[in-house]
């Protein structure tokens, strides 16, 4: 499992992207949300776009290995169907959630994960880059600032600290992190990069049952 996060407008996406077409072996774990879908999004690839009501019914029947209400009443989360799905295809799974979400997705599946934190390298420059990618109104974009802020100090209970300073670099780098962890039969162990603090604590984990692993 690749567990891939940062702040909204960090790049992860776009970083995903480049894991997914690099390694074939890696599938995308589709989230479900109950955010409005975007214009250029489409349901069952970029999200399973579910309303409110169907998102607490399946909290009510545990069918979530995660979710977090990640913004005010918008919630997103990752099924457990969702992770049989790719492993009963024989492939690896990769996550581009919430830093909450990926640290409890961590906590879960401590061997089996790898966690990477991409870095924004500046508030100023996160601002332009919410601006100019013109998904969010300004007061959405205040929201995801502050909550950017709060989500950068949690980056050290990650594997693995990546600030996007420079994209070509940084795709480059997360590609042979990722393909490193999985070549080790996903034991924690990649060289050539420092890993941030090992063992990442409870972070307010909203989820009882652990998926079995
Ligand atoms: P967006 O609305 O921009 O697509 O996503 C907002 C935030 O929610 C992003 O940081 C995204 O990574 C996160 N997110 C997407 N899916 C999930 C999920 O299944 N669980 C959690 N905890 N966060 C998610």
């Amino acid at each position: 499992m690749i567990i891939l996060s940062g702040p909204s407008g960090s790049g992860k996406t776009t970083i995903s992207k480049e894991l997914l077409s690099n390694i074939p072996k890696l599938d995308l774990s589709i989230s479900c949300t109950t955010r409005r879908m975007r214009n250029n999004e489409q349901d069952k690839k970029d999200y399973y776009f579910i309303s409110e009501k169907q998102f607490l019914s399946k909290i009510n029947k545990n069918q979530f290995v995660e979710w977090e209400e990640v913004y005010k009443n918008l919630y997103y989360g990752t099924l457990k169907s969702e992770i049989y799905r790719i492993w009963n295809n024989n492939r690896h799974i990769l996550f581009d959630i919430d830093v909450k979400g990926s640290i409890n997705i961590k906590k879960k599946y401590p061997n089996k994960s790898l966690s990477i934190f991409i870095m924004i390298q500046s508030l100023n420059i996160l601002k332009y880059r919410l601006i100019n990618r013109n998904t969010e109104n300004f007061h959405k974009i205040k929201i995801r600032l502050k909550r950017a802020k709060k989500e950068n100090n949690l980056s050290c209970l990650f594997d693995f600290i990546l600030p996007n300073i420079n994209w070509y670099d940084t795709k480059k780098k997360v590609v042979n992190i990722v393909k490193n962890f999985l070549s080790k039969k996903n034991d924690i162990g990649v060289t050539g990069f420092e890993p941030a603090t090992a063992r990442p604590p409870d972070v307010n984990s909203n989820q009882s049952e652990l998926h079995p692993d």
